[in-house]
């Protein structure tokens, strides 16, 4: 009697301790007494569940070694299998599995452990437990709920994604009430896991009824937060479409976005100059606005579609259009005869258009299963490796080789990544850098140019004029003046990058995989190491070998 109640004593003390991650306590317990790993507490939990639902891996690895048991259910049937399963610690999956978790154990509502993955998020886990052989995508609880119906219940995009590529589900798939994991999404206003779903199975399931005869978009009109207005207005409009249309993202929308700050700037320029001297009070009071709508986008088109918002990159397309035709119409005409400049900035014009085409089109280092290192094959490879799992991409599905990452923007792995340019819409990595770096450098000599253009234009303007006639010179100008500052502004910016690259460059590495120490290479080293760059394109692993001779 008096050891049976020491024990629950003990066990307490082992639940709480777990909980507080006090190692050291646990341990001194477990050496007192092995007994408390498989007492029960609060739900029929076990210490080994709470370590598990903490994700503690030194805390579990800790109970597993002395002796702990995986397979113990709980008053629901969850094993701490399963909690580590839902938790998406795939290092304490892993010891586990060696302790002889049993992979074919269900809860008492029939959830295996890959259901479990799914409800906890983890793409990385599922993948993990999917890689065993011992899972089925298309396996149903008690209830007749797959994994899909789940991950359309937690709104889990990325989970989502991945479950609907290479037809792992099935979309068609009805739970015990009839409802499709659409029904699911919808009813808990679930815009882009609707939008994936429809995506890949068409409209049709959009009219798919549930045991009580209601759609998804009888059930998403149940709800009264703003998510479920915003999901019933495009499931509405969706309902009209014919039945076996599969909805696409909208590149009506991607154009105008691309067209908006040309179009925009040109019209507030046009009727600026039409307006003659009033032209600055209108230019001040527009251009602003117009800055604040471009500055206020997104990354992406629309809080669902995964197409990239083109803003910046109309932008870019915008200041290099309407500082040409300034140049051209307003400037030369002024100089001339001016045959060096007009030969000189005609030849830097079609360099700058030719490395903006190029820079736009190369794909900046797309990792691909090609350049994948033979060694690692699986998320198991890589564990036992003593690697990270994170370096299974869940997007592209590819175990990523050193400075690769993923663009989740462009949808790809990128070797040598340095960073998205928001202005070009484009990555910037191994095989598009040194393009992008000579890109850069002329645009700082074509804004060079504008700015010792546009002070030579106004200096000829003032030329002979009262200090009183300034400002109506000003308003006749404001074209040039508004351009001249957005140039003087984006040098400074763009000369700043371009120093951060240059840096970067001349360690052997990119911006994103910098790491700030004081141990280097010598400045002339890295100046070689710049004009090697430039000059050949050398990529990073070839500097690291020359810094190694
Ligand atoms: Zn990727
Ligand atoms: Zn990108």
């Amino acid at each position: 009697m008096y050891g049976r109640r020491m024990q629950q004593v003990s066990g307490s003390c082992i639940f709480e301790s777990v909980q507080l991650g006090e190692i050291d306590r646990v341990s001194h317990l477990l050496q007192q007494d092995r007994g408390v790993l498989k007492q029960k507490g609060w739900g029929g939990f076990t210490a080994l569940h709470f370590a598990a639902l903490h994700g503690n891996r030194p805390m579990a690895e800790l109970l597993l070694n002395s002796g702990a048991d995986p397979n113990i259910p709980c008053d629901s049937g969850i094993t701490p299998f399963h909690f580590a399963c839902r938790n998406g610690h795939i290092f304490i999956m892993h010891k586990m599995m060696q302790h002889g978790a049993d992979l074919h154990i269900v809860d008492k509502q029939g959830k295996t452990s890959l259901h479990h993955a799914v409800g906890g998020g983890s793409v990385i886990a599922t993948q993990y437990l999917w890689e065993t052989g011992m899972f089925c995508f298309t396996d149903a609880d008690n209830y007749k709920v797959t994994p899909l119906h789940l991950a359309a219940s937690t709104g889990n995009s990325d989970v989502v994604r991945y479950l609907l590529r290479a037809n792992r589900c099935t979309p068609e798939a009805v739970d015990h009430q009839g409802a499709t994991a659409l029904h699911v999404a919808a009813e808990n206003g679930m815009i882009e896991v609707c939008w994936l779903l429809l995506k890949s199975a068409g409209l049709h399931i959009l009219h798919m009824k549930n045991h009580t005869g209601l759609t998804p978009l009888d059930l998403c009109n149940k709800g009264n937060t703003f998510r479920h207005q915003q999901l019933s207005r495009i499931l509405t409009d969706f309902s009209h479409r014919p039945k076996d249309l599969i909805p696409k993202d909208s590149n009506v929308m991607y154009f105008w976005m691309l067209l908006l700050p040309s179009l925009s700037g040109a019209a507030v320029l046009i009727i600026a100059a039409a307006l003659g001297e009033y032209g600055a009070i209108l230019s001040a009071v527009l251009f602003p606005c117009l800055a604040k709508v471009i500055l206020s986008q997104y990354h992406r088109l629309s809080s669902f579609q995964r197409l990239p918002n083109p803003v910046y990159l109309g932008t870019l397309a915008a200041g290099i259009i309407h500082c040409s035709a300034c140049f051209l119409y307003k400037f030369l005409p002024s100089f001339w005869p001016a045959y060096a400049l007009f030969n000189f900035s005609l030849v830097h014009f079609c360099v700058l258009v030719g490395l903006f085409w190029k820079v736009l089109n190369q794909n900046p280092g797309q990792l691909k299963e090609a350049d994948t290192d033979s060694q690692f094959s699986s998320i198991r490879d890589l564990i036992e490796a003593g690697k990270s799992p994170e370096r299974f991409c869940i997007h592209c599905e590819l175990i990523q080789v050193d400075n690769c990452k993923h663009c989740r923007l462009c949808d790809m792995c990128i070797q040598e990544y340095d960073h998205h340019c928001l202005f070009l819409n484009q990555c910037v990595g191994r095989d598009n850098h040194r393009i992008f770096i000579l890109f850069v450098m002329s645009m700082v000599m074509a804004q060079l140019l504008f700015i010792l253009s546009a002070v030579y234009y106004l200096s000829l303007k003032l030329s002979g004029l009262e200090m009183s006639d300034w400002g109506s010179l000003a308003g006749r100008e404001a074209s040039v003046l508004l351009l001249t500052l957005l140039n003087i502004f984006s040098l400074m910016w763009v000369g700043w990058l371009l120093v951060e690259q240059l840096d970067a460059i001349s360690m052997g590495t990119t911006t994103y995989f910098r790491q700030y120490d004081n141990k280097g290479p010598s400045k002339r080293q890295r100046l070689r190491t710049i004009l090697t760059f430039l000059l050949e394109g050398r990529t990073r692993q070839e500097h690291s070998q020359s810094f190694s001779i």
